[in-house]
């Protein structure tokens, strides 16, 4: 479904210029949840915002369904950190979920409205609807935040460290949404987070990332049964094998001399 291909990325040019991405190429397949790590600061942000079209990479390309990406695709959605700064407070919630729909002329206001509840539904959110954004926890901001999302019916959703910002019971209960809307909705999802134990519990494949200029060091496929339980799966020897792994290759990227 995504291929990037050799994708390079430097900012500014000339003695200013400032290499984030060396040359990255990898591939989501549909349906699959990859979780891309590496040490901040190394370009994971900069790689997501290459894939949604927001700035043009200097070398290499994206492709979406065998189409270079050119722009931003219809048919992708981000989910960021930073839901506080991504909702607007001014609309209720139902505003915040159906505002991506209102260009879609495909759509009857009938049929948004639809869309905007069933999304709303599985995220757990049905009784929230009439609500401000600030009227609402910060996890439940994020969930308004991901049934937007859903709401779009994309066929690739690109999460920026979404839960970073949430306590931790509250994180656990949207990662097992992430699962949950992957198993019942077949979405595909490209996430990334810092935190290592969060990659290996979602992911189908951990790309794990290098320092600036990034490169992928390893791609590590994760066996874990596909149904996942926040204490189960963390206890199991899989999962214990794999934090070490992921945390091995980022110590020694960080440690690694830089040129
Ligand atoms: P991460 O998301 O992994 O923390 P970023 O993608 O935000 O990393 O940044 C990668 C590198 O590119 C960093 O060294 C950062 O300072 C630099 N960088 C990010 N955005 C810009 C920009 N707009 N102009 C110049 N340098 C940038």
């Amino acid at each position: 479904m995504l291929d990037v291909l050799e994708l390079g990325h430097t900012y500014g040019t000339g003695a200013t210029a400032h290499q984030a991405i060396e040359e990255i190429s990898f591939r989501v397949d549909e349906g699959e949840i990859v979780c891309i790590v590496g040490p901040s600061g190394c370009g994971k942000s900069t790689l997501l915002r290459t894939i949604s079209g927001l700035i043009k990479p200097s070398k290499g390309e994206v492709k979406l369904h065998d189409k270079t990406i050119s722009g931003t695709p219809g048919d992708l959605a981000v989910v960021f950190q930073d839901y506080g700064r991504s909702l607007f407070p001014w609309l209720k919630v139902t505003g915040n979920v159906e505002f991506p729909l209102r260009n879609n002329s495909e759509l009857t206001k009938a049929q948004r409205r639809e869309r905007v509840e069933e999304a709303l539904s599985w995220v757990g959110l049905s009784k929230a609807v009439n609500k401000y954004p600030w009227q609402l926890s910060g996890g439940m901001q994020q969930r308004v935040s991901i049934a937007r999302a859903l709401a779009y019916r994309p066929a690739l959703m690109l999460m920026d460290e979404p839960f970073a910002s949430v306590d931790a019971q509250t994180r656990g209960d949207l990662e097992d949404l992430v699962l949950r809307v992957r198993e019942e909705h077949g979405m595909t999802i490209l996430l990334v987070t810092h935190d290592i134990d969060e990659s290996v519990y979602l992911a189908d494949r951990v790309l794990v990332l290098s320092t600036a200029p990034t490169t992928v060091v390893e791609t590590l496929k994760v066996g874990l049964p596909r149904e996942r339980d926040q204490i189960i799966t963390r206890e199991s020897e899989e999962f214990v094998h794999l934090r070490g792994e992921v945390a091995r290759l980022l110590k020694h990227t960080e440690l690694a001399p830089q040129e």
